[in-house]
């Protein structure tokens, strides 16, 4: 296992880390499921967030990491060129959980990275205390049904008529 980090729960592009299931099974001390069914090696898979000292080597290559990091804003909603066609094309790539993050810029600009974060850590969190992944549909400790990706994601799509439908998982 890596060396102790902190944990980051935010990211550049909106994705909250903190509901990755790289990051959960980190805090969690094992990434050894995650690591063989990915097959890859469990030291590419541990994750202390986007913006930690450790992160998972898929992420290390992300473009609006790198961008970001260069340009020195704190997230990409912090950018002049946001949003860029970068951030729109993660947006759009049919991933759930990519246009509730790029969703999230907006809150983030109109409220402040301290009080979305807060709320993130209440949205991502079961009722029974439990934390949850983007796309768990029940809670693992206690089967309530949660508010997973796909069911924010179309919501977004609707409300602000994102021309996109999720893709299918
Ligand atoms: S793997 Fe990527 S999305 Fe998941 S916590 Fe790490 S940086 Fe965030
Ligand atoms: S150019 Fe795009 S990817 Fe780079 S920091 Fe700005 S908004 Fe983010
Ligand atoms: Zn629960």
């Amino acid at each position: 296992m890596a060396a102790q980090g902190e944990f980051r729960y935010e990211s550049y592009c909106g994705l909250y880390c903190g509901a990755c299931s790289l990051l959960l099974a980190t805090e969690a001390g094992d990434v050894s499921k995650i690591a063989a069914d990915w097959r890859v090696p469990e030291a590419d898979m541990e994750c202390f967030g986007c913006k930690s000292s450790k992160v998972a080597k898929h992420c290390q290559s992300c473009d609006m990491k790198n961008c970001a990091e260069k340009r020195h804003v704190e997230t990409c909603g912090d950018c002049p060129e946001y949003p860029c066609a970068t951030l729109k094309g993660f947006m759009l790539d049919g991933w759930p959980h990519h246009v509730v993050g790029v969703c999230n810029l907006e809150t983030i600009r109109r409220d402040g990275l301290a009080r979305w974060l807060a709320e993130q850590e209440t949205r991502w969190r079961c009722v029974c205390g439990r934390k949850f992944e983007y796309y768990q549909a029940n809670c693992p400790a206690c089967g309530r049904k949660l508010r997973d990706s796909r069911v924010e994601a179309a919501e977004l799509i609707a409300e602000k008529n994102i021309q996109i439908k999720p893709r299918a998982m």
